[in-house]
């Protein structure tokens, strides 16, 4: 499967994290003055302990000592306490953007055109927002407040060396040459080996799902093999690539233990010196090599967890490049009128694999349109694009002379509405689950009576009545049970309450026997009086009410017409009727 989300850009990010930072920032202040506070804190500690050795080089008398101890006890409690504050409050901050970047996500993949879902694979998504939100929730629960504290203790250590002995802390400096390159060398090659790790990740979770999501289908094709065999390449290929990344790491690693280990050996020697000459005393030698060791440890995390940073980073963009095509949002001329029309209109779900071939249809509104013709045809396509789903690969599909794909969402939401046959029940009430869409152009919340009246237009309202806490009845898995056929009236119910003036029924009542749909038809008569219903219909009975008839095969529409007289023509409409008939 392609992967067709993109990585929004490195501008992307950082703009996430300008708005990020701006959004919490009070957060982030206390945050950052926490850390700096124990930083502070932890650099009192040597100096005492330089002090001490100072005062037992000198002879003096135990009190001194005793109360040097105790400041030095003191500030280890100071040090951890602060420390203790600065987690949490990091954690706290951690949860809070976690917590909003997944809202983001969430808000932003409900907003994505049903067409960009089904052309990048829903793999793609699933793995963007769970691998890579995990990613990023490990980074910004782990990575960045210990990256954080690493980089205010390295620089005011550092700071602290300079004001201790400028002289000492030139020994220092041999480290960097020995960091410098090795780690430039690991981070020109870390990040593209990087990315392509999470893109196999992404790929082995996305072959993972369509296996199982079609697992079924390759039992019984025989596929099963296949799909085993595309699954361990996909696997391979990850694993490759870990290969690779942990093969940079090991060749990185020796020379960041040498940095940590030759500044601590030239102090000693440049000390060994300066002592000899009279220019430092044993107790700045000691505090000098105790920060030398203590900046160690932060200098090796804030290098290793950099890695985290760069895996989160990528992972961040993957996040981010999740949106619809940029321009949906550009200002687009308001439909001046109800007729729909299709004019040269091509359609592919890929490149190259054309499933509509040039479509031209107009549809008055308030006509009655039934679109018939064989399995795979391209029918559900077609009712795709008339409800603005997606976009015709060429050509135009217009409403009132409106594109109907750069419609903006709630536009077209009171234009025109697609239901097919897949209805879902979402865990709440009745009365939540008819309320779903928002009232257009009105407030929320409508009156048990309008919710009476849509259940009664579907053939619901018997069945509704029955439940036992009527329209407070909480359905969905693990409550009220609803079968299939009251889930599909309730789907047309909270079309009735919708309202739009242009409905595209795709099989909508194929989960209903045959007298129930007809009873269905009947009341939805009134309730679909004065609009646009453009029915994708399989059992042809129902097509001879329509207004009209569309016959689509190949993608193309082979007849058009009134039932009857299509029926008198003995074409593919007749061919059809009498192969139902026959069935
Ligand atoms: P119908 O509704 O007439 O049965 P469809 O519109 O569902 O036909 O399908 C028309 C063609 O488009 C078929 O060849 C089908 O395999 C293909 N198709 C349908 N949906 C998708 C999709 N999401 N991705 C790729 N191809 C698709």
């Amino acid at each position: 499967m392609q992967v067709t989300f993109p990585l929004a850009g490195p501008e992307q990010a950082r703009g996430w994290f300008r708005e990020t930072v701006r959004v919490n920032r009070s957060r982030f202040a206390v945050t950052t003055g926490l850390l700096a506070a124990a930083t502070l804190a932890g650099l009192v500690g040597p100096q005492l302990l330089g002090q001490l050795v100072d005062l037992v080089v000198g002879g003096v008398g135990t009190d001194r000592i005793d109360l040097i101890a105790v400041a030095f006890v003191a500030v280890l409690i100071v040090q951890a306490a602060l420390q203790r504050m600065a987690r949490l409050h990091s954690g706290v901050l951690g949860e809070k953007v976690l917590a909003q970047t997944r809202e983001a996500l969430i808000e932003r993949s409900l907003r994505l055109p049903l067409g960009t879902v089904e052309a990048a694979g829903t793999g793609d998504l699933l793995s963007r927002s769970t691998s890579d939100v995990d990613k990023v929730d490990h980074a910004v629960r782990n990575a960045v407040p210990q990256i954080a504290t690493a980089a205010v203790t390295v620089t005011l250590t550092l700071g602290a060396m300079l004001v201790t002995s400028p002289v000492l802390a030139l020994g220092m400096l041999v480290a960097l040459p020995v960091l410098y390159l090795p780690t430039r060398w690991y981070w020109r090659r870390a990040p593209a080996t990087l990315e392509r790790v999470l893109q196999d990740w992404a790929l082995v979770h996305a072959d993972l799902h369509e296996t199982t999501e079609g697992a079924r289908t390759a039992e019984a094709l025989g596929l099963t093999e296949r799909r085993l065999i595309s699954g361990s390449s996909a696997l391979g290929r990850a694993i490759g690539g870990e290969r690779a990344l942990r093969r940079l790491q090991v060749r990185w690693a020796p020379w960041l233990e040498l940095a940590h280990t030759l500044p601590i050996a030239a102090m000693l020697s440049l000390g060994g010196w300066a002592y000899a000459q009279g220019w430092a005393g044993l107790g700045t030698i000691t505090v000098m090599v105790l920060y030398a060791q203590a900046l160690a440890a932060p200098l090796d995390e804030v290098l290793w967890w950099v890695e985290d940073l760069q895996v989160s980073g990528t992972a961040l963009r993957r996040i981010l490049g999740v949106r619809g095509p940029a321009g949906k949002q550009r200002a687009v001329p308001r439909p001046r009128g109800r007729d729909i029309e299709l004019t040269g209109v091509h359609f592919g779900y890929r490149p190259g694999q054309e499933v509509l071939h040039g479509i031209d249809l107009r549809i008055p509104h308030g006509e009655r349109l039934a679109i018939v013709g064989p399995s795979g045809a391209g029918k559900s396509t077609l009712g795709w694009l008339l409800a603005g789903i997606a976009a015709p690969t060429r050509g135009t599909a217009t409403i009132g002379g409106a594109e109907l794909s750069r419609l903006p969402e709630e536009v077209l939401r009171g234009e025109v509405l697609l239901l097919t046959q897949e209805h879902h029940v979402f865990a709440g009430t009745l009365r939540e689950n008819l309320t779903l869409p928002a009232r257009p152009g009105g407030p929320d919340g409508w009156t048990d009576g309008e919710l009476r009246d849509a259940l009664a237009a579907v053939g619901a309202l018997g069945w509704a009545d029955s439940l036992p806490g009527g329209l407070d009845t909480t359905l969905g898995s693990g409550a009220h049970a609803v079968p299939p056929a009251v889930a599909q009236q309730l789907a047309l119910a909270r079309i009735v309450l919708a309202d739009p003036h242009t409905i595209v029924l795709d099989e909508a009542t194929s989960l209903l026997d045959t007298s129930s749909a007809r009873d269905l038809e009947r009341s939805l008569g009134a309730a679909l009086d004065g609009r646009t219903v453009i029915a994708i219909v399989h059992r042809l009975s129902t097509a001879a009410a329509a207004d009209r008839v569309v016959v689509l095969e190949n993608g193309r529409i082979t007849e058009l017409g009134g039932h009857d007289e299509l029926l008198a023509a003995g074409g593919p409409y007749a061919r059809l009727v009498r192969a139902a008939q026959g069935a």
